[in-house]
């Protein structure tokens, strides 16, 4: 019987099921009936896709099983990675946190020099454990890939400047070259093309001593819909054996038994990002020469804009670089999920002299909206729970004007026209797409807070906090009657009594402890009245009422960020105001 002639049974036996009734069958007989349905399964599975899948009717079950239990295993083991990895984060960001403390601290060279490798080690391990949770969510298709309209010039810009901030200690060359005739928009996922991108580059870095890397993009197709566009990122670095290559995109594979000890890594790098190149439907090759260097060739598919949409999408705007914009002290609060741009945004925001806070969490973030008073919102409109849209309704139907009225700019990578008219009518006040450059966002911001600048002087937070006395230790300095070594001591009590707090305080954090926060808290503020550290103190005295109050532990973590932030320029006014008040100064 040829394969037409089944069909034609086939569709037989699919009309006579309408009319067949399962109450005329003994239990018996339905067993039959099953097991021959499975048989004729199996044996049609084995004809069409060959013997090597079939599986015979009695292992049914246990092969059945033997599958959900090897998903289950998948499932289990990224979900012990993630919950591991996660509970090995969260301490790791204290150490991180105290390390930076540390380094503002007045060190010997020997002490220096040990907290570098401290701060080194502690961050080489952030990077394994991110690297680990990445690749679980990834191996158990956890892990979501977007497709948006973006622009690829801006995207490559935004990774050269990341490769550049690696590259500086090195005498290394970096060039880009980007094809001319690629279009401008492509839909596609370009935070995952810029993981990919950055992993390849981060290792030629990590493999070049000096000489240059390139990156080259080429267009490899162009059809009617799509284009299929070749990366190439080559280094004239130390090269891969030949043997070593064939196994290179395994799993914790390091091309030599000591690469791990001369360079670090996890050897995780290279199975990201093809796992993300296979999700992508593209592909990835290498071509090594030991002692002379390595090209990796990814080749990824992309979808064109058409022109219609193109029309909907916002235009980056002019970059006027001859403009003087000045952003110190402007507080900025972003709504973003993605952590590389929220890097990004953080690095950008703190380089220009804002105060920012980044969330993810809608609710966190209202939160921050009306006990503390920020210039600006940026809102990344796609974010997991409450996403951009939702959140802007609330900030514009606060009772509140000094909320209402903030201007929020829109930070997305997939501007559609529905898009833009849904962001007009909830109350957006602008739109930049991502990847944007970083002078027409400080442009946009600029302006935005300058438009809205009744709001700003209203709420007098634009003035810069270094300008604004934080502290005031003449009164201290009275009660010591002119003995400085008092002084001294008095003020070497004050900031051990700080860090004790700030270490109480990340301890308590962890294990929700709010009642050893508040304590904590009360404690430090007779301290903090004595030298009039008032913002301070008030960052202490909110810390004090949310712990009476309830438990909300994202609110607490702020505050406690922010008392991080401000500890230091306390600290650097009080040394300036005894360096006045030292009877040695004129
Ligand atoms: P790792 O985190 O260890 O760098 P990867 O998966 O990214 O892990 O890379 C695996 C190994 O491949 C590296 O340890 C290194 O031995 C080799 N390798 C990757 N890229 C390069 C390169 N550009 N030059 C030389 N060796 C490389």
């Amino acid at each position: 019987m040829d394969t037409r002639e089944l069909l034609s049974h086939l569709a037989k036996l699919e009309n006579g099921l309408d009319d067949f009734s399962f109450t005329e069958l003994s239990t018996a007989e339905a067993s039959a009936l099953k097991r021959t349905f499975a048989s004729f399964k199996h044996g049609l599975e084995e004809k069409v896709f060959g013997a090597s899948i079939s599986v015979p009717s009695s292992d049914v079950k246990s092969k059945q099983y033997h599958v959900d239990s090897k998903v289950q295993g998948t499932f289990q083991e990224s979900t012990l990675i993630a919950n591991v990895s996660h509970e090995i984060r969260t301490p790791l960001n204290g150490v991180l946190g105290f390390i930076d403390l540390l380094k503002d601290t007045s060190l010997s060279s020997k002490q220096s020099e040990l907290v570098t490798a401290l701060d080194k080690a502690s961050n080489n391990l952030m990077d394994i454990i991110n690297e680990l949770l990445e690749y679980s969510k990834l191996a158990a298709g956890h892990e979501k890939f977007e497709k948006v309209p973006f622009n690829l010039a801006n995207m490559i810009g935004e990774v050269a400047f990341l490769c550049k901030t690696l590259i500086t200690s090195k005498d290394v060359l970096f060039k880009v070259h980007i094809d001319k005739s690629i279009p401008e928009k492509i839909i596609g996922d370009p935070s995952k093309l810029s993981q990919i991108l950055l992993n390849l580059l981060g290792n030629a870095v990590k493999f070049v001593d000096n000489g240059a890397i390139t990156l080259q993009v080429n267009l490899k197709s162009n059809k009617k819909n799509r284009v299929h566009l070749e990366f190439l990122v080559s280094d004239t670095g130390i090269g891969i054996a030949n043997d070593k290559l064939k196994h290179i995109f395994d799993s914790y594979a390091q091309a030599e038994s000591d690469t791990h000890l001369k360079y670090g890594g996890s050897g995780l790098g290279l199975s990201i990002v093809k796992e993300i190149v296979d999700n992508l439907k593209g592909c990835i090759a290498v071509n090594s020469t030991l002692g002379k260097g390595t090209t990796f060739k990814v080749i990824l598919p992309f979808q064109k804009v058409d022109l219609l949409t193109d029309d909907f999408l916002p235009k980056v705007k002019e970059n006027d670089t001859s403009r003087e914009i000045d952003l110190t002290g402007k507080r900025v609060l972003v709504f973003e999920d993605n952590i590389m741009n929220q890097k990004l945004m953080e690095n950008r925001l703190k380089t220009w002299g804002c105060d920012t806070f980044i969330t993810d969490n809608g609710i966190y973030g209202l939160k921050l909206l009306e006990n503390h008073q920020f210039d600006i919102v940026l809102m990344d409109l796609r974010m997991p729970k409450m996403n951009g849209y939702e959140i802007t309704e609330r900030i514009r139907q606060s009772k509140d004007s000094t909320i209402s009225k903030i201007p929020i700019i829109a930070l997305s990578a997939d501007f559609s026209a529905t898009d833009k008219k849904e962001c007009k009518t909830i109350g957006i006040t602008d739109f930049i797409l991502k990847p944007y450059n970083a002078e027409e966002l400080k442009g946009v911001i600029y302006d935005h807070i300058s438009k809205s600048s009744a709001h700003i002087s209203n709420s007098g937070t634009t003035s810069t906090k270094n300008d604004k006395a934080l502290v005031n230790i003449e009164a201290i300095y009275a009660e010591c009657m002119g003995q400085s070594e008092l002084l001294d001591e008095l003020v070497r009590l004050f900031k051990q009594n700080i860090f004790e707090f700030i270490g109480k305080v990340k301890m308590h954090l962890q294990s929700s402890n709010f009642q050893g926060i508040g304590f904590a808290a009360h404690k430090i503020k007779s301290s903090l009245k004595m030298l009039e550290a008032t913002s301070l103190l008030s960052i202490c005295e909110k810390i004090s009422e949310v712990c009476k109050t309830g438990n909300d532990k994202n609110y607490l973590n702020f505050l406690y960020h922010q008392f991080l932030d401000e500890y230091p320029n306390v600290e650097h006014q009080i040394d300036e105001q005894i360096e006045r008040l030292s009877p040695n100064n004129p």
